[in-house]
């Protein structure tokens, strides 16, 4: 284990500045940053504690409608908030399919957001990554890469970004507030994640010291919640990271898709926001053949980028599935297996 500095600032600003300073990291509940750094993946020389910083940890209704989330929420108290659920059941039910119960204990909504790539060979350093370290090449794309990219991958880096909860943020237009040394800003979260390019080291648009305070979700994204799911595929449904999942939502109107929201997961080094899928399905009937053609006009630019060819066309049924479920109506429950395709079943989990 590296030596490394730990500081516990009092204030947002002290964090900002003690982060700013080359080889910081911010520490939150740190369900992943620890285990990159015993696994030497990650080897910052000062940890930044922001868990003690106060007004972070708060879920906050706006006059308008929206809800203001603080960096600091725990993911299981997100999901179990029956408003928040009633509100973005999608949300609460990708959040939900993330991880473990114990995990999701611990886990923050902004650590959600800038959690790292599950690339076995990320966290392998024996392994040549491009993303751990620049220039050494990328042993996925000759090695085992079934569940790597299909849209926006680059010769550099064929990782995929980890996060169920961003999926439905994202389709829903969420956005990331942020303070750092030059002031507050905010980011719509389909514009925080970068693709990896020449540069996959660089996962995010946010700059030294940069700390996400919290996220909001706008009113209108309340508009969906009579036909919103989160639909994911795993090889292990108890717990594991997806291989393609998909955040559909719909606002109906005597059988007419008004407004469609599509996002992806699992297929690229950010979540994946449909558009051309959301144009298409604009003004037509929910139908299977109006969600096949939105299926296919997701995907149109996915293309292998090793052995996973499989995942475009099983993207396409998930999508297809995710629109038939939400146009069949949200749930009054979530399903006992949330995102889960294995289960229809409702339970008893917290929307009474
Ligand atoms: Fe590293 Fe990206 Fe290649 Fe995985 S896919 S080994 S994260 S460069």
């Amino acid at each position: 284990m590296k030596n490394f500095d730990y500081i516990r600032p009092a204030s947002i600003s002290d964090a900002i500045d003690a982060a700013a300073e080359p080889g910081a990291a911010y520490l939150a509940a740190g369900t992943n940053l620890l285990d990159l750094m015993k696994g030497g993946v990650t080897r910052p020389d000062r940890l930044v504690d922001i868990t003690r910083l106060p007004g972070l940890d708060r879920i906050e209704w706006l006059p308008d409608g929206g809800v203001r989330i603080g960096a600091m929420v725990r993911n299981a108290d997100l999901a179990h908030d029956v408003d928040f659920a009633r509100g973005f059941p999608a949300v609460a039910e990708a959040l939900l399919s993330g991880a473990s119960a114990q995990l999701r204990n611990a886990a923050t909504v902004g650590g959600n957001l800038l959690q790292r790539t599950r690339c076995a060979y990320f966290y392998d350093t024996a392994s040549a990554c491009n993303k751990r370290e620049p220039g050494t090449g990328c042993d996925a794309r000759d090695g085992e890469n079934r569940l790597h990219a299909v849209l926006g991958w680059s010769e550099g880096c064929i990782a995929t970004h980890p996060s169920d909860f961003c999926v439905p943020l994202v389709a829903l237009d969420s956005v990331a507030e942020i303070e750092g040394r030059s002031g507050k800003r905010e980011i719509a979260l389909e514009a925080l994640h970068r693709l990896p390019g020449d540069t996959p080291e660089r996962e995010s648009v946010l700059e030294p010291g940069d700390l996400i305070v919290a996220l909001r979700l706008p009113a209108e994204a309340r508009g969906f919640s009579a036909h919103a799911r989160y639909l994911k595929v795993r090889e292990r449904t108890s717990y594991a990271f997806a291989v393609a999942s998909a955040a559909a939502a719909l606002r109906i109107e005597q059988g007419v898709i008004r407004d469609a929201r599509l996002a992806l997961g699992g297929v690229a080094a950010k979540p994946w926001r449909a558009r051309a899928a959301e144009q298409y399905l604009a003004g037509r009937q929910g139908d299977a053949v109006s969600f096949f053609h939105a299926a296919e006009a997701a995907l149109a630019d996915a293309r292998p980028s090793g052995n996973n060819g499989f995942k475009i066309e099983l993207a396409r049924r998930i999508i297809v599935r995710a629109l038939t479920l939400a146009a069949a109506g949200t749930p009054a429950r979530l399903p006992a297996l949330p995102a889960s395709h294995f289960s229809s079943v409702s339970g008893a989990l917290h929307v009474a």
